[in-house]
């Protein structure tokens, strides 16, 4: 057994997503859950959000088939392609990002769109100053299409004075169809944190959240990280002094010491660092700071646990003086980047830590 494990506090991401609600004054919740729900299992984390938001966003088609929940699904581009429009999925939101894509389209498919508008990102969009265009074009010519929805995407929030032209190019061209178009939006994590922006965006009737509801962001203000990785040593070893320890030797032992070997290293994406190479200078600095410096990425009941030498494949060995096979081990890794088929215990109810 490896004996590590991912528990994720369903109780946390509802008490996030109870707070964005508080924060945005109850405007409709686009669950984004893309990424495999930021790492924490789409499966899991849409199943369990389905009564509590009004739709969902992923990333592309493949995300959309694993979202449990019979509730709409905004595909965000730019990942959408022309095969996406004859799914047999019948709640699916397209982005309609470019004229291009109306001229390809079948007019025999009755599909679901918002409007994606180009503020700044210049990844994909249409300009504001063509949104008109396009809606009377589609009123027009496309039976087959219903705007849903108009939104764009703050993408740079810590820059103030560009965030909010942002938000006012994109309340200029969207104001008008508050009454007309059910779902307006633009603040994302970020925008919903920031009063400021919150208050710019009050004429939009919908929000776009991830980071939030999981607990990435916003401890400041109350939101709760949502997730953590565990541990217990598989087994113990005994090193004496003078031996040396695991690949290439990379550690040495200064005296008689028990290991303890972790059943995790890089196949579950723990102990990656980039060979980058620089010059002399910059690596003797480095291994003075790392030499001075212990930046624990493992902790048992707060305090840091030293890894010996590197992690590899499948395993990693850490210094057990103090601590025993029973303790359970904090890993500090975050969901994003480690490998998806972690086991997840899902949790509904944990007390206070
Ligand atoms: C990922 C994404 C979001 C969610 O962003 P958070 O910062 O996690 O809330 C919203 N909108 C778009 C277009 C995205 O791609």
């Amino acid at each position: 057994m490896k004996n590590f494990w991912c528990e994720v506090y369903l109780d946390k991401i509802e008490h996030n997503l109870n707070l964005i609600k508080k924060f945005t004054e109850d405007k409709k919740l686009i669950a984004v859950v893309k990424g495999n729900a930021y790492g924490l299992g789409i499966e899991e984390i849409s199943e369990f959000l389905d009564p509590m938001v009004d739709f969902f966003a992923v990333a592309d088609m493949e995300e959309a088939k694993r979202v449990q929940s019979s509730k709409e699904i905004l595909l965000l581009s730019p990942l959408v392609t022309l095969d996406d429009f004859y799914t047999d999925m019948d709640n699916i939101i397209y982005t309609l990002d470019n004229e291009e894509l109306l001229s390809h389209l079948n007019k025999d498919i009755e599909i679901k769109v918002h409007i994606y508008v180009d503020t700044g990102m210049n990844r994909m969009g249409i300009k504001p100053e063509k949104l008109d265009e396009m809606i009377e074009l589609i009123e027009k010519e496309f039976n087959n299409i219903t705007v849903d929805g108009i939104y764009t995407h703050l993408h740079n929030t810590k820059n103030k004075k560009y965030t909010i032209k942002q938000i006012q190019k994109f309340k200029k061209c969207t104001e008008k169809y508050i009454d007309t178009i059910p779902h307006i939006h633009c603040l994302n994590s970020a925008g919903t944190l920031k009063e400021e922006y919150r208050a710019l965006c009050s004429f939009t009737n919908t929000v776009r959240t991830g980071n939030l509801l999981y607990g990435y962001d916003g401890f400041s203000q109350g939101f709760k990280k949502a997730y953590g990785y565990f541990a217990k040593p598989v087994n113990k070893y005994f090193v004496k002094k003078g031996e040396y320890i695991g690949y290439g030797c990379a550690f040495k032992a200064k005296k008689d010491i028990n290991i303890g070997v972790l059943g995790f290293g890089n196949i579950e994406h723990f102990g990656f660092n980039k060979d980058v190479k620089h010059n002399i200078f910059y690596d003797l600095l480095k291994v003075l700071y790392n030499h001075i410096k212990f930046r624990p990425v493992l902790f048992i009941e707060g305090r840091g646990v030293k890894i010996l030498g590197r992690a590899n494949m499948n395993t990693t060995l850490i210094d057990l003086n103090g601590f025993s096979l029973d303790d359970t081990i904090r890993v500090d890794i975050s969901p994003i980047l480690a490998d998806s088929l972690v086991k997840k215990l899902y949790l509904k109810e944990v007390a206070e830590t």
